[in-house]
């Protein structure tokens, strides 16, 4: 049995002080919950001082993005030995990234690796743009991604791993999949690329979320599907009363 894991990606948002404020108002909200494994991702800045407050907590913490190399003259990059003191998780190649930061297939096999080797465990983003979407290439973008940020990557390294699949014009636009549509696409391409890679017990424990204007209204119809293990957050982790609504939903229907 997968255990739900409902993780909010804060984006570019959270002074130290307000990223504190955020988690202090969440912690009490969701302490009683032990049936979803729970992660905020803020900033980069932010993260020594939410890891402090959240110290015994049910709530991990995860980074947004990482180098894969461990040191070096990398400017304004952060390393996994870095994040290693810091964070349990990290967002690799969110469709953000991919976007405005040119990171590719092979840059995020390149991080997915060294996230696992320094023993951090990945949320690796697939999903495909309107267009491709709409030219019927959701399967082909979909494969391809899993194909890329798996590469060489054993099998035991591979159940550490979580996938977020968002289609990328769902994000941030108030418009989310279906739920149907969303584990359509995580059974027949995620997991089924997952079992050809591996195989069907690996594809099976592999944990996907779905993302993609998840709120408190749309929640309970994702964590219904099942192929779908939680949910990857962005605007909704933002405020503590509607993020820790999240994740009380996702428990009642699958904790
Ligand atoms: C995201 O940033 O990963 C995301 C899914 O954003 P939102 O929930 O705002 O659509």
């Amino acid at each position: 049995m997968r255990k739900p894991f409902i993780a909010g990606n804060w984006k570019m948002h959270k002074t130290i002080a307000e990223a504190v404020a955020l988690v202090n108002a969440l912690r009490p909200l969701v302490a009683d919950i032990q049936t979803v494994d729970i992660a905020v991702c803020p900033p980069f800045t932010a993260l020594q001082s939410v890891a402090d407050a959240l110290k015994g907590s049910n709530i991990a913490v995860g980074a947004q993005n990482m180098f894969w190399e461990e040191e070096g003259a990398y400017t304004g990059e952060i390393s996994p030995l870095m994040l290693k003191e810091l964070v349990t998780y990290v967002i690799i190649g969110h469709s953000e990234r991919r976007k405005y930061f040119g990171e590719t297939d092979e840059t995020v096999n390149r991080k997915v690796k060294a996230a696992l080797t320094h023993d951090l465990l990945p949320i690796i983003c697939v999903g495909e743009v309107l267009e491709e979407r709409e030219a019927g290439k959701t399967a082909e973008v979909v494969r391809r991604q899993v194909l890329g940020a798996y590469q060489d990557i054993s099998a035991e390294q591979a159940v550490k791993t979580t996938i977020a699949y968002e289609p990328v014009w769902a994000i941030g636009t108030g418009r989310a999949a279906t739920p149907s549509d969303a584990d359509k696409v995580i059974w027949d391409v995620i997991r089924g690329t997952l079992a050809q890679l591996y195989d069907d017990q690996v594809a099976q424990t592999i944990r996907v979320q779905y993302g993609g204007s998840v709120k408190p209204a749309n929640i309970a119809s994702f964590m219904e599907q099942p192929n779908v293990d939680g949910a990857l957050v962005g605007g909704a982790s933002l405020k503590a009363d509607t993020f820790a609504e999240i994740i009380r939903i996702a428990a009642e229907v699958r904790g």
